[in-house]
């Protein structure tokens, strides 16, 4: 027998395979998945491995053999294991880095559980209480205490009987020995909802739109069926309740659901809409939750505890089989891709878990990605689409102020027009809720000199310093740096620096100018840092405890609140100011996205949308909650400038501290991409390479070269190559593929 091992490689990104013989006395422990021991190099120094697969002989001659398995259980299924390899594959990552997305922390490198320690009584209580004096007699105190505590009790964690009741761990130890006591090891179980909490709901009438919708699912899950579908429905137009029946379907197959939602939408509330509905069989997992809490999510789910995974886009490496659906929603949000290695879409690898667990993949958005919206047109998904809302609701009239106006013609200096001061007012009088957006936290978004024109930029990023006005700090928003604020320009030395740009808590400060007995609560990175915040906020705001809700992209997403009639966009245009071919996608999104957290009850809701470009086509399609029309634009454009859906976009980054040898790196990739693109038409354009727009990040210098070609997995063997060549190089400067990126400074 001989198994397939791909070792734990620190320094390198990209695996390769050796053969190792299975030696008799491991046959029986060796499966796929499991870790293993083996002797590797001249040296034969012991390396860890994970077998990926095995067989009956091999290719080579002399091979060495496994010398140990690691731990009883195999790392991961044999199912996630092939995703793992099919992620570290199209992602030029190691197989590891790839476990870690399907593991929680500490699983990998050995097991972490959180449990307590227990000591139970083992003999009758006569006979400990008169051993109990007997020990004390001998002078054994701590050993007698124990008795003594646990002759009460029977059973007592270590903790209690060392810290309340005067015993010692070595006292336990002894007393185990002796025969007197048996240790027990439970495992304690950290809860990351209370379900106790939320009421039970259950399903509701579907609405005609839903129905159609919910047929269909239900029938390719009785059918148990492979097909991809995209759903688009308006906000409100109820996508949760489709979501919710078809789970429900899937667990009455006996079946398991992954539901992935946007981190930024992962909110108290859309947790409990799914808690309320399927009690404890549901998991959840995202970026707040301790180590302890997501391991034990990850075990709930291993053990097959739960039904349904909740969760961002790792969740989509779920550790369970048998999986009915798949569902993604807000399909359409940049957080499904991940920015560091491995730089995995989930939707990519939902595809491809869809495809080996042979089920249902559900794409769902109000206002679907371009690309996902045309494969979907082009018949690559079937595609339904709910246009109304769900009680019949009006969609929310939306207004939009032309902000030079304000400021030239009604000489209003706020950045809050007047029009939405106005509207503001009503709500406030009427007892109704509103929702502010600003794209900006902090209090001024950069500072400068009047006198020599710096601007303060991060010392080790080139990016100007937010400041924010509480601590008087400014702070970088990539790399988190901070510094007390300056008093005098760091170049000239002049005193006249003067605060530019609006961040939250600027407009905070200005709603409480405005509107005095207003109750505001401003929900952002600063007021949700500590655990929990974001869930206070919400709960607050949702009970009556204030009037209006400000906040970045955390208010615009997920909420669902019926008794918000009113939302404000304070600067439309930060959002389209942004130098990428998405920017209109990525804005009309946002837009519709905020807009739709109005007049979700029985009220018609309304929006202000404040900008200096009003005649701007993606503001005006907003306003008229026009998707298609959107789309159709839109796609045109791509076509013409030839960008995703029609190609893909391959963006090559170096970066080092070494400027001269970072440009030098990507200055000889991009000769080695020249000469490619003479022999090979698929890539046919390059850009680069160049400073990225953002040149330095944490004292690294950046580099990039932007290729479009027809079809990225075709240029995949020959990124490759280049990719471990540069691995074998071990130069200061490191290298970055990221195919489709959903950032591109
Ligand atoms: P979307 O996700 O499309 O924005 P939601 O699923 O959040 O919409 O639904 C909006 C609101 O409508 C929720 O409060 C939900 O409980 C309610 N709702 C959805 N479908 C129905 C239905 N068929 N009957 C009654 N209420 C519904
Ligand atoms: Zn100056
Ligand atoms: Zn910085």
């Amino acid at each position: 027998m001989v198994a397939q091992v791909v070792l734990n490689n620190k320094e390198q990104n990209i695996d390769k395979v050796f053969d190792y013989a299975v030696p008799e006395g491991l046959s029986g422990r060796v499966s796929v998945g499991v870790r293993v021991s083996v002797p590797f190099g001249w040296g034969n120094r012991r390396v860890e491995g994970i077998v990926v697969s095995i067989s009956e002989a091999s290719e080579y001659k002399n091979l060495k053999e496994i010398a140990a398995v690691i731990g009883n259980v195999p790392v991961c299924d044999p199912e996630i294991l092939e995703l793992c390899l099919w992620v570290s594959r199209k992602y030029f990552c190691s197989l590891y880095q790839a476990i870690k997305l399907a593991t929680p922390p500490g699983m990998s490198s050995g097991v972490r559980e959180k449990s307590v320690k227990t000591a139970t009584l083992k003999l009758g209580r006569e006979a400990a209480f008169g051993i109990a004096g007997v020990l004390r007699d001998k002078g054994a105190v701590a050993q007698a205490k124990i008795l003594e505590a646990l002759l009460m009790c029977e059973t007592l964690p270590f903790a209690k009987l060392v810290r309340e009741k005067g015993g010692t761990y070595d006292a336990i130890r002894a007393l185990e020995k002796k025969g007197y006591i048996t240790i027990e090891t439970e495992q304690i179980e950290r809860t990351v909802y209370d379900e106790k909490k939320y009421e039970k709901t259950v399903a509701y009438k579907p609405t005609p739109e839903q129905k159609t919708v919910i047929e269909h699912l239900e029938k390719v899950i009785e059918e148990e069926k492979k097909e991809k579908i995209l759903l688009r429905g308006v906000t409100g137009s109820g996508k949760t309740e489709v979501f919710l029946q078809a789970i429900e379907k899937v667990i009455e197959k006996g079946k398991n659901a992954i539901m992935l939602v946007p981190e930024i939408s992962l909110t108290p509330q859309m947790v409990q809409r799914f808690v309320s509905r399927f009690g404890n069989k549901v998991a959840v997992i995202h970026s707040a939750l301790s180590n302890g809490e997501r391991f034990d999510q990850w075990n709930k789910i291993r053990n097959g505890e739960v039904k349904v995974v909740v969760g961002a886009r790792s969740a989509i490496f779920a550790p369970f089989g048998n999986i009915g659906i798949i569902i993604l929603d807000e399909e359409h949000e940049n957080s499904y891709k991940s920015e560091t290695s491995p730089r995995y879409h989930a939707i990519d690898v939902a595809e491809k878990r869809a495809e080996l667990e042979n089920c249902v993949l559900l794409l769902a958005s109000a206002t679907p990605s371009v690309s996902e919206y045309y494969r979907a047109k082009t018949g690559e998904y079937t595609l339904f689409e709910m246009t109304k809302r769900y009680n019949e609701g009006k969609m929310p009239e939306v207004d939009i102020v032309d902000m030079r106006g304000e400021l030239f013609g009604k000489k209003n200096m706020s950045p809050i027009s007047e029009k939405l001061q106005c509207e503001i007012q009503k709500n406030l009088e009427i007892g109704q809720k509103t929702i502010l957006f600003l794209n900006r936290r902090g209090y001024s978004t950069f500072v400068s000199c009047r006198e020599c024109g710096e601007v303060v930029n991060c010392p080790d990023c080139s990016i100007a310093m937010t400041y924010h006005k509480g601590k008087d700090l400014l702070s970088c928003h990539y790399c988190g740096y901070t510094q007390r604020n300056v008093t005098e320009c760091p170049s000239c030395g002049s005193s006249y620096v003067k605060y530019f740009g609006t961040g939250t808590q600027k407009i905070e400060e200005e709603l409480l100018r405005i509107f005095p007995s207003a109750r505001v609560l401003r929900m952002d990175t600063d007021t949700t840092s500590q655990k929990g915040g974001h869930e206070r906020i919400l709960e607050e705001f949702s009970k009556g405890g204030a009037d209006i809700l400000l906040g970045t992209q955390m208010v615009t997403k997920g909420l669902d609140f019926h008794d918000v009639t009113l939302v404000g966009v304070l600067a439309a245009d930060t959002s389209l100011a942004v130098d990428d071919f998405r920017a209109n996608e990525r804005g009309f999104s946002l837009f519709t996205q905020v807009c739709g957290r109005a007049g979700r009850g029985d009220i018609a809701g309304r929006a202000v949308i404040q900008t200096y470009q009003p005649q701007n086509s993606t503001i005006q399609l907003a306003r008229n909650h026009d998707y298609t029309a959107f789309y159709e634009n839109e796609i045109i454009q791509r076509k013409r400038l030839n960008y995703p859906p029609f190609c893909d976009i391959i963006y090559i980054m170096a970066t080092g501290e070494n400027e001269d040898e970072v440009k030098t790196v990507a200055e000889e990739m991009g000769k080695r991409f020249d000469s490619l693109m003479r022999k090979d038409k698929n890539i046919f354009s390059k850009v680069g390479p160049a400073p990225a727009p953002i040149a330095k990040i944490k004292n690294s210098y950046r580099y990039r070269i932007l290729l479009k070609c027809k079809d990225a997995n075709a240029a995949h063997g020959f990124l490759r190559e280049i990719y471990e060549e540069h691995e074998k190089g071990r130069s200061g400067v490191f290298l970055t593929i990221d195919i489709n990126p959903v950032s591109m400074y």
